[in-house]
């Protein structure tokens, strides 16, 4: 049986063309992962990741080998001094907060020199909420240098912002969140940090890593970031790795963010790791994976949707730095039938029919699809999107190519009927 045939005779001739249409970019993507696969596979060997690593420690955690290897497995494939890498960090937001705390003291400055920080984030800085706790609240100084019409940063504004606001702590977010903003390649983040360390040669770089791991062949660690952070229910667990965050970069600013994560005199030394260090080793070597699985997925949906009429980004032959691929569907109903069909078309509760519904941090009902093993995790295929205009779903992970390929598929009917 043909896995299309109860699809709509033009859905099934738009798929047959789409894929000999993105041919060249699913075999490029194939070529990216078996790099960073090697890669992977480079610092397992040169790291002796063991059988008896993957068994986990209780109590203090005082020796727990395989948690220190895996760290260095981080460090290794990313370019850089020292990881933490741990099942303490309950999302990629809390990892993102330890990091600017470690690296932040009260009276600092910190600038994001890419936009508005993703929504969680502005909580942590304290522009929202009740601002109890926040970077505001201990005495951080808070700027964001906004984009240039088309979405890139304002380089022509940001040399004044350097020099007035004299920054301790550069800010750049890879990927585009809930902005209608392209994400940021490798390419780009090593041009803004060239450019930014000329003027503010002392500013420590931190890079909001989340959904870029693997994307590329390189991370911002690779190009001159000092500290970058990122979720292990993204990219870098692969699915397989149930909780957990990760922190890399130079190794006195992962020992501070260590101790904002555990306390002084402990820092990186404890912390159990329970049963969750196998799913965080193999996750990470199955990243590479994960990520160009739901990659090609999102290339697919990308030039399944333009084919139908729709606007996406970004497009098909468009360089890809991370997941995420915005797809406007320019109305509400639309919103929603495409996130039923997704969740219709997932593993896990599938039998549940999502709704849009106000959440706690955002301004507009989020319409949201994750039938997914772990949690609101997004390396598994989902969907969300604020209803507002542009109506805009955000689709992105897929463990595997063939269930992005079928949900998608089904989503596209089902807004078309
Ligand atoms: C997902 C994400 C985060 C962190 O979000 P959590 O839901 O807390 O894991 C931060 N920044 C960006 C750009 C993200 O995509």
């Amino acid at each position: 049986m043909d896995w299309t045939e109860s699809l709509p005779s033009n859905i099934q001739q738009a798929i047959k063309e789409v894929d000999q249409q993105i041919k060249p970019q699913i075999a490029a993507m194939n070529q990216r992962l078996d790099n960073n696969q090697a890669k992977v596979l480079a610092a397992f060997r040169a790291q002796q990741v063991a059988e008896s690593h993957l068994h986990g420690s209780t109590g203090y955690g005082s020796f727990d080998e395989g948690r220190d290897t895996l760290d260095k497995v981080y460090a290794q494939v990313f370019g850089c001094q020292a990881a933490l890498v741990r099942p303490q960090f309950v999302s990629g937001t809390h990892t993102i907060a330890v990091g600017l705390y470690g690296c932040l003291k009260p009276g600092q400055k910190l600038l994001y020199i890419t936009g508005k920080p993703y929504d969680t984030l502005q909580e942590v800085i304290g522009l929202t909420g009740n601002q109890i706790g926040s970077l505001k609240e201990y005495g951080v100084q808070f700027q964001y240098q906004p984009l240039t019409d088309q979405g890139a940063v304002d380089f022509q504004n940001l040399t004044q912002t350097l020099k007035t606001f004299q920054p301790d702590v550069i800010a750049i977010q890879r990927s585009r969140g809930y902005e209608v903003r392209p994400s940021y390649t490798i390419a780009q983040i090593k041009t803004m940090i060239n450019f930014v360390k000329q003027i503010s040669p002392q500013a420590i770089i931190f890079v909001d890593n989340c959904y870029g791991e693997f994307s590329e062949e390189q991370e911002p660690t690779e190009v001159g970031a000092d500290l970058i952070a990122g979720s292990l229910f993204k990219n870098a667990g692969a699915g397989i790795a149930t909780t957990g965050g990760y922190l890399a970069g130079r190794s006195d600013l992962i020992e501070r963010a260590a101790i904002r994560l555990t306390a002084p005199g402990i820092g990186s030394h404890e912390g159990a790791t329970g049963n969750y260090l196998r799913g965080m080793i193999e996750g990470f070597f199955l990243a590479p994976q994960a990520t160009a699985n739901a990659i090609k997925g999102a290339i697919f949906a990308a030039a399944l949707l333009e084919k139908l009429g729709f606007e996406v980004t970004p497009k098909w032959n468009e360089p890809r730095t991370d997941l995420i691929q915005t797809i406007i569907l320019k109305s509400p109903e639309k919103m929603v039938q495409f996130a039923r069909a997704i969740q219709k078309y997932s593993p896990i509760d599938s039998f549940v029919t999502p709704e849009a519904s106000p959440m706690d941090g955002y301004e507009d009902p989020i319409v949201m699809a994750a039938g997914t093993f772990v949690e609101g995790s997004t390396i598994e295929l989902s969907a969300d999107g604020p209803v507002r205009p542009p109506y805009a779903i955000y689709l992105q992970g897929g463990l595997t190519y063939a269930h992005v390929r079928i949900a998608v598929a089904h989503a596209c009917a089902d807004i078309l009927q």
